[in-house]
């Protein structure tokens, strides 16, 4: 898939925008001051596959924090900024690789300009955000009360003349709404307006099975037409739930190879087995191994073998509480539900 063409940003040790992979990004939900959590937290989704993290910084002990946590985790450490200059300075000074700053919540714009200096002598790269909610409320008044796609690029444009006028294009740029069709609007015109590279979502989303559907919506369109380089699929949820997601969808938009693909069937009157039950508990296995296997979760035999023909292993009911696993259509084994799992793992060990 081609991508559109941006900048390159560094951030820590990894690059951001043109021709490097999408990076996943998700955000810690435990108070950045408490680092030994944070750090078990960052941890967990490293293994999970998360490149980028990001943390809040809500007071002094929490952009204290950033230089202790950043000592034990191996992804870049991005520090999310409201209203303080100090705080941003502080996360900064800590070792924040990257900040996310709304320079709409600043003082004033020497307070911004101060920033710029010091990201500019430290090499940190700056992701300047829009969000349908923090556009101010007089513009929102002048234009009828609306928050159209115009008005928070207009903000955006505004924001990005302060830093091009001191010379600072380090910057990552975010445009993100809770309705998918606007943000999807947004990120199109914005990537024909601007060439740095784009941190895309759609933000508070809601709880999983809502907020997939809804950032699917914003998200694969986007990443179809080459626009997007980095993502988080914000839920309300346990961020490793983010960071699945997000691999998820980059998997199927043939976008990400390392990733298992799950096939499970509906269910209807032909089976006995719970196969939500077995799929859940397959990719409880295939996340533990890390798998980029086809793997499907049949209901019967009469159509799951040739349902499951492409997968490289599969499990299907035979009757009750017997199933047969399958490698590529054909029948290597026949088990019943208490062997099932541990037969299905060491299966899948083998041809992994
Ligand atoms: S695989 Fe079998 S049990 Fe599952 S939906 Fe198809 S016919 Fe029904």
């Amino acid at each position: 898939m081609i991508r559109n063409e941006t900048k390159t940003v560094k951030i820590g040790n990894i690059y951001l925008g043109g021709n490097n992979k999408i990076l996943i990004q998700s955000m810690c939900n435990i108070k950045t001051s408490k680092v030994s959590r944070v750090v078990k937290q960052i941890h967990e989704l490293e293994e999970a596959g998360c490149d980028l993290i990001r943390v809040s910084i809500l007071d002094e002990n929490d952009a204290k924090a950033l230089k202790k946590i950043k000592k034990q985790i191996h992804i870049p450490l991005i520090a999310d900024i409201h209203f303080s200059f100090k705080l941003a300075m502080l996360s900064m000074k800590n070792g924040a690789d990257k900040i996310r700053l709304n320079p709409g919540n600043l003082k004033n714009e020497t307070e911004i300009e101060s920033i710029i200096q010091y990201a500019k002598e430290h090499d940190i790269a700056i992701r300047i955000g829009v969000n349908s909610g923090s556009v101010p409320h007089e513009l929102i008044k002048e234009n009828n009360n609306h928050v159209s796609t115009d008005l928070m690029l207009d903000q955006l444009d505004q924001y990005i003349k302060i830093f091009e006028k001191h010379n600072f294009t380090n910057l990552v740029l975010a445009l993100k709404a809770s309705n998918p069709l606007v943000t999807l609007e947004c990120y199109r015109k914005a990537s024909e307006r601007y060439t740095y590279p784009l941190h895309i979502g759609v933000t508070e989303t809601s709880i999983k099975d809502v907020g997939l559907i809804r950032s699917t919506i914003a998200l694969a369109p986007l990443l179809m037409e080459g626009i997007g380089n980095t993502i988080r699929i914000s839920l309300s949820d346990d961020p490793i739930e983010e960071v699945r997601a997000a691999k998820r969808l980059l998997h199927d938009l043939n976008l990400y190879d390392d990733y298992y693909t799950i096939i499970s069937c509906p269910m209807c009157g032909r089976t006995t087995a719970n196969t939500k039950n077995i799929a859940t508990k397959v990719i409880e296995i295939l996340e533990k191994h890390h798998s980029n296997k086809v793997v499907a979760c049949m209901g019967c035999v009469v159509n799951g073998i040739g349902e499951g023909m492409q997968a490289d292993i599969g499990i299907a009911c035979a009757k009750k509480d017997s199933y047969i696993i399958f490698k590529k259509g054909e029948i290597i084994d026949k088990v019943n539900g208490k062997e099932l799992l541990n037969k299905f793992e060491k299966y899948l060990l083998e041809i992994e």
